[in-house]
């Protein structure tokens, strides 16, 4: 069964949603090295043998959120010890340093914080962010907001996604982040992440910036409370979305898909109580990866791991099991790590290199939509 599910693959065939089940429910040793195996091939002939990273910052303007998900130990109150919210010149202060350190990227997201307005308005509150940045260094690729962000927006000031989405481009947002996609599974959503966008809104956010010209990535938070099968849906919807965007000939579509395993270890506790564990289970995240790549490599050909939530070690290993990215240099990152994880906040170039290099494999420096440098 798996032998023929692999060889559909390997024939270019897409497999179906239960095919990737069967894959994901493997225990022996040899199907699933079969299935790494799998997946290394097919990494090679869908995105070759280069391994490539970004030069970026990540910069999260606020804490402060309205929000309360069940992951979540980013979050605060307004008011809250540890609540942070950076103002203009903090913001130029960090855009600044990475420029100075050679980066192409900015990523930019915040908590959805209420306060966040300019005379009433959350729209010019954001698009003064993207100015801040854009006005100074108009150079640099400006990665931001989240769908759930263009939902709060368009909610606060009464717009459409499509009125959020195309002023944010106007002001100079070049992509945006696929994350708050969670796992799209509403019965999931109502526990991890009650109070954000259902599937359906995310998809359709997506969809528009697609449509609008705008790239986005595409994310999945694996390992805590979602079966096989909901892991499977979650991807098939990312393939469906895909589809979409290259079928109607839309100016953008997904770029990358990113691997996200839940670090539990400063999440709140009823979520990390369910859970049981504090740091992810590398073996499930990567026979998670293999068989991402396996669905999705015909469609989005370029995978990252999160050296944040596997430590660098960690995604290394993932290389092998489809990978063909190893991310960005970050800087600085905070969500993830006030979550309790152990891969750090920043690398550096050198280090990255390294470790791509211990696998034979060139590396090369890339833009946020791979265009190599
Ligand atoms: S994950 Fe994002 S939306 Fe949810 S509570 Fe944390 S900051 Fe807020």
């Amino acid at each position: 069964m798996v032998d023929a599910i692999l060889n559909d693959a390997l024939a270019g065939r897409d497999l179906s949603p239960e095919q990737g089940v069967v894959l994901l429910k493997q225990t022996d040793r040899s199907s699933i090295a079969a299935i790494k195996e799998t997946a290394d091939r097919l990494r090679q002939q869908q995105a070759g043998d280069r391994v490539t990273y970004v030069i970026n910052r990540n910069i999260n303007f606020t804490n402060i959120c309205e929000q309360h998900c069940s992951f979540c130990a980013f979050r605060r109150d307004e008011g809250e010890d540890g609540a942070f919210w950076l103002d203009t010149a903090q913001i130029l202060e960090k855009a600044t340093d990475a420029v100075g350190r050679n980066a192409t990227e900015i990523c930019m997201q915040g908590g959805l914080n209420l306060g966040a307005k300019i005379s009433g308005g959350s729209l010019p509150y954001y698009l003064q962010l993207v100015k801040t940045i854009k006005q100074e260094f108009p150079q640099l690729h400006l990665h931001a907001f989240s769908p759930q962000e263009v939902q709060f927006i368009a909610r606060e000031d009464n717009l459409s996604y499509e009125e959020v989405i195309a002023a944010l481009k106007e002001a100079g947002v070049d992509s945006m982040p696929g994350t708050a996609a969670e796992v799209l599974d509403d019965d999931v959503r109502r526990i991890l992440c009650p109070e954000k966008i259902d599937t359906a809104t995310w998809l359709e956010i997506v969809s528009t910036a697609h449509r609008l010209g705008v790239p986005t990535t595409s994310t999945m938070l694996s390992g805590h409370i979602e079966t096989p099968e909901q892991q499977m849906g979650h991807l098939d919807r990312l393939r469906s979305l895909q589809q979409t965007a290259l079928a109607r000939g839309y100016r953008a579509a997904i770029t990358e898909f990113i691997l996200l395993p839940f670090v539990g270890q400063e999440a709140p506790k009823p979520l990390r109580h369910r859970v049981g564990r504090d740091q992810p289970i590398l073996a499930d995240a990567l026979l998670l990866t293999a068989v991402a790549r396996i669905f999705l490599g015909n469609w989005i050909p370029n995978h990252q791991p999160s050296w944040v939530k596997l430590s660098l070690d960690g995604a290394t290993e993932a290389l092998k099991w489809g990978c063909n990215d190893l991310g960005g240099t970050l800087m600085e990152e905070h969500i993830t790590t006030m979550a309790g994880a152990v891969g750090g906040t920043c690398m550096e170039v050198e280090t990255l290199q390294q470790a791509i290099n211990s696998l034979d494999r060139p590396y090369g420096q890339r833009d946020t939509l791979y265009r190599l440098l």
